[in-house]
């Protein structure tokens, strides 16, 4: 299918052009029409699957129609867990955008000085992206007009509610007009985003991308580490392979990425750390160089690595387990992007096998252990006890589900990874 046969102004036509897109992705050839007819939608697709422009071109070609008075505010407003996928989105709609006349973006987030924010709200523009906290700030110091919003979209929104965010977005939503657009995406369904769609949803369509999409590109592998010292000289073995490009490594702290960032640093790495304690200009600065190609190593945590969308890594590295199989997932995502391989890494000690056991479940696959020559671990791997023997996964059979709601959607996908195995059904994407 071709972007023409998408049905898009020729303005947006000539900016996908522009920058080399050939043909739409699957979420975008089964998103785009729906929203083009005007349908609110409910979208599982993950991060890399071109989800952005899914829901941006559908936007862009409304704001290229007829022009909407003089009134101010936006006309379409873009939810985001993160500064960092705001500025993406911002990145995103600017360039989509770029022959759409009324398409101006202002990206409303936290960490950012007033006065200067508060004059892009002051004229005219038509794209609203924001992380909820500052939006809900911006209200209510009645600095935003909502009365002509017509598409409301909701980026990452399993995201979102992790973070704690429903109230905010439910206070946000109830200012808005009820005759809108809504879309909304999400890496996973589950009950809580059930229950989101119903509420703010009219007879969505339901399309389920995630499964079938699931990074058939990312290598996962596992390496048993005996403790800190082991883990360490792993990393940097690892780093000094002629295969890494850029890689992301992941820490549970921000005190750990500081620490870990520094000693990387010290043996000669180009490394910078990126957390939510950093002041948003050193982080805009740690991902400028990133996509620069300047740092050749990233230690980030969880919240401030959510959206980073950067070609040229080819490897992320889990120094520290994720804190959910959901995050396991995100972090993984940050490699294998736009069609590229990846290779991503876990280093894991005996006693969190236990964990690992519960994203292979929610996977569906079991991730093959490695070992690094001459770095081999003293200790042998010790299986829980009650582990479950595998059993075959579930088949997966259709993009679109007919009704939003109840488990995770099986991830047949992602058994197209080499070396994967099928593994123990029937697991939830639960916390541990
Ligand atoms: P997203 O899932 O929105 O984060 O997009 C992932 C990456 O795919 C981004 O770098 C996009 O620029 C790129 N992308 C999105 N749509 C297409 C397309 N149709 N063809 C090629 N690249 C695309």
């Amino acid at each position: 299918m071709s972007f023409e046969a998408l049905g898009l102004n020729p303005f947006i036509l000539r900016a996908l052009a522009e920058s080399g897109y050939e043909a739409p992705t699957q979420v975008q050839q089964d998103a785009v029409p729906a929203a083009l007819d005007g349908r609110d939608l409910l979208v599982s697709s993950r991060t890399g699957s071109g989800k952005t422009a899914a829901f941006m071109l559908p936007s862009l070609h409304r704001l290229s129609g007829v022009a909407c008075g003089e009134v101010r505010g936006p006309r379409v407003l873009v939810l985001t867990p993160t500064r960092e996928l705001a500025a993406q989105v911002s990145g995103a709609a600017k360039k989509y955008g770029r022959y759409v006349r009324d398409s101006r973006v202002v990206s409303v987030v936290g960490g950012v000085p007033y006065p200067a924010q508060n004059r892009m709200l002051a004229g005219r523009y038509e794209i609203l992206v924001a992380t909820p906290g500052r939006l809900i700030d911006q209200l209510d110091r009645g600095r935003i007009d909502f009365s002509r919003v017509e598409v409301l979209v909701l980026d990452e929104a399993d995201r979102m509610l992790d973070m704690g965010f429903i109230e905010d977005i439910e206070t946000v939503v109830a200012k808005l007009p009820t005759e809108r657009q809504t879309l909304m995406f999400s890496a996973t369904l589950d009950v809580r985003i059930a229950r989101l769609a119903r509420n703010m949803l009219r007879d969505p369509l339901a399309i389920n991308i995630a499964s079938q999409e699931a990074k058939p590109d990312i290598e996962q592998r596992l390496l048993l580490a005996d403790g800190l010292g082991h883990k360490n000289r792993m990393l940097e073995h690892i780093l000094r392979g002629t295969d890494v490009q850029q890689a992301i490594v992941f820490t549970s702290t921000k005190r750990g990425a500081d620490l870990l960032a520094s000693d990387l640093e010290q043996s000669g790495f180009l490394t910078a750390a990126l957390h939510g304690d950093m002041r948003q200009s050193q982080r805009n600065r740690a991902l400028d160089q990133l996509r620069r190609g300047r740092l050749r190593v990233l230690v980030a945590t969880d919240v401030a690595a959510r959206g980073i969308d950067v070609q040229g890594i080819s490897h992320v590295i889990n120094f520290d387990l994720p804190k959910s199989a959901e995050d396991y997932v995100h972090r993984i995502g940050r490699t294998g992007r736009a069609g590229r391989a990846g290779i991503a890494i876990t280093l894991v000690e005996n006693r969190e096998y236990r964990q690992i056991k519960s994203i292979e479940r929610y996977l569906r696959l079991e991730i093959p252990m490695h070992t690094l020559p001459g770095l081999e671990p003293k200790s042998r791997l010790e299986r829980p006890v009650d582990e479950r023997r595998p059993r075959p996964p579930r088949k997966w059979t259709g993009t679109r589900t007919a009704a939003p709601g109840g488990r995770p959607p099986s991830r047949s996908g992602e058994e197209r990874h080499r070396g994967a195995r099928p593994a123990a059904a029937g697991s939830k994407a639960g916390r541990w």
